[in-house]
């Protein structure tokens, strides 16, 4: 899970060189017990590795996110649960 670099131009993995493909992808995260997950991100994955590109500054959305979910779980006390935030 990285941001895509400015200068990947061809469209390729720079851990496995493999061909990159967009897609619309979901995460999912834990943290002491409580399961968010983020749908319909874009994101660019490798078909080789699966390592995701996110766009440029991407990731720290995405990271931030699933902050704001954790802090909603918390506030309605869903520890249980799983919280579900779903992008269109
Ligand atoms: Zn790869």
């Amino acid at each position: 899970m990285k941001d895509m670099n400015k200068d990947l131009v061809k469209k390729s993995c720079t851990e496995c060189g493999g061909k990159l493909e967009y897609r619309l992808i979901s995460q999912g995260f834990e943290r002491g017990g409580i399961k968010v997950r983020l749908g319909g991100i874009k994101a660019y994955v490798c078909s080789t590795c699966k390592e995701i590109y996110f766009m440029p500054g991407g990731a720290d959305k995405v990271a931030k996110a699933a902050n704001a979910l954790f802090e909603l779980a918390k506030a309605e006390r869903q520890h249980k649960g799983q919280l579900i935030a779903q992008i269109s």
